[in-house]
């Protein structure tokens, strides 16, 4: 930058980088809204060794309990054993593996799509999706509360990105309604991955249709839990691939493993290998990864038992919560928000429950909106019944602010 100073120009030193970063930081330290990294020696179901103590963990995505299934294990170690750690290369060089083939095929199969496509992690599918499609005088139509890969995608593609409030469909109609003549996408999360609660779904799906845009759906935390044999949130609510023609969804989530796929019609697929640049320009999951979440596939679809305990599990805690008063979410995933409000109040609670050997993550800004920190909970088939109870326990004698008090901005 060049500043005139009467005739004279005087060149204003060019800002450092780390120095403003630094800035930034101290200030979220001021705000007491730092995120701290905390290291896990052992992972045994869900319990956490760290350091030398032992915690009681309820914030794992491990929805299913799979994450260590000796089977996935069994899988990932012969697997190995073929093909080495790596998979030495992008899909389209030779990365791409039987037994990736393998789990796009079954992948494809369970949620009722002509085909699937593996993407390294989520965060990738989600940016390939958008970036493939979209461009430069296209919108892209959004609940506020989408998962923030969504709404970087948006960036990334060049599209007018329009947000509307959770869950709203009528602002979603005149938002698109407002540009008749673009190309849209609507993008929203299935469940919601702080809030727990279900998008509307068949609404949105019918506002699609109506408008002529194409519906993306990031069942991220649907899949495995949600639908008939853990198909999602976008099969229990009996949509196809005509209603919902992007479905995106995790692996690293109730399946346990790590890694993402896109599934739909062949020619969506057909494109995204063509112009997807999060797909091409990246090393492909490793193909003992892949091999796992075959293995986590076929475990989620048959061992029905699984999503029974995990219901179970949640419908006593929110009977449990519901007794002591407690300012839970409208959620009936495995997700379950305490709303807590101040984001002081969410780190003091978490620290307390910390004191009682249980780890629950205090959900802050800018995660959630200001005003509506919270706790959050997860709930896992790895539990027990016991192990609720003892969450119960230790937030009864916690002072938190009772159903009456959620906080203002209580938008579930
Ligand atoms: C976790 C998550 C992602 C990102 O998936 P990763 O595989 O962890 O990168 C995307 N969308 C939603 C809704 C999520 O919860």
């Amino acid at each position: 930058m060049r500043l005139a100073v009467g005739k004279a120009v005087v060149a204003a030193p060019r800002p450092d980088l780390l120095e403003r970063l630094a800035v930034q930081t101290a200030k979220r330290s001021g705000d007491h809204l730092l995120r701290r990294l905390r290291t896990i020696d052992r992972a045994d179901g869900p319990w956490l060794d760290v350091g030398n103590g032992r915690l009681l963990s309820f914030c794992s995505n491990d929805y299913l309990g799979l994450a260590q299934h000796p089977q996935l294990v069994a899988a990932l170690t012969r697997a190995a054993r073929e093909h080495g750690v790596g998979s030495t290369s992008a899909h389209l060089i030779c990365g791409h593996r039987a037994e990736h083939a393998e789990l796009e095929e079954a992948l494809a199969v369970w949620t009722g799509r002509e085909r699937a496509l593996l993407f390294s992690t989520g965060y990738m599918a989600n940016l390939g999706v958008l970036q493939a499609l979209l461009a430069r005088g296209d919108i892209c139509v959004q609940d506020k509360l989408n998962h923030a890969c969504l709404l970087d995608g948006a960036k990334l593609s060049g599209a007018e990105l329009k947000r509307y409030p959770h869950a709203d469909v009528e602002a979603a109609t005149r938002q698109l309604a407002a540009s008749p003549d673009a190309a849209a996408l609507l993008a929203t999360d299935g469940v919601f991955s702080m809030d727990g609660d279900v998008a509307p779904l068949r609404e949105l799906a019918a506002l699609c249709a109506r408008e002529r845009a194409t519906l993306l759906v990031d069942d991220a935390h649907g899949l495995g839990v949600l639908g008939e044999h853990g198909a999602g949130s976008v099969s229990a609510a009996d949509l196809g691939q005509h209603e919902v023609p992007l479905l995106m969804a995790t692996l690293g989530k109730a399946l346990g493993c790590m890694g993402a796929f896109v599934a739909g019609p062949a020619a969506l697929i057909e494109g995204l290998i063509q112009f997807a640049r999060p797909y091409i320009y990246t090393t492909a999951m490793p193909p003992a990864l892949a091999a796992a979440a075959l293995e986590a596939v076929q475990l989620a679809q048959v061992e029905g038992w699984r999503r029974e305990k995990l219901f179970a599990l949640i419908a006593r805690f929110r009977r449990g919560a519901t007794e002591l008063g407690l300012p839970l979410a409208v959620s009936a995933s495995a997700i379950q928000p305490l709303l807590l409000g101040s984001a002081d109040a969410a780190l003091a609670a978490a620290q307390a429950l910390e004191r009682h050997g249980l780890l629950v993550s205090a959900i802050r800004p800018p995660t959630v909106p200001p005003g509506q920190a919270r706790l959050r909970i997860t709930l896992s088939a790895a539990h027990e019944e016991a192990h609720v109870d003892r969450l119960l326990g230790a937030l009864e004698t916690l002072r938190l602010p009772t159903a009456h008090q959620a906080t203002p901005g209580d938008h579930v």
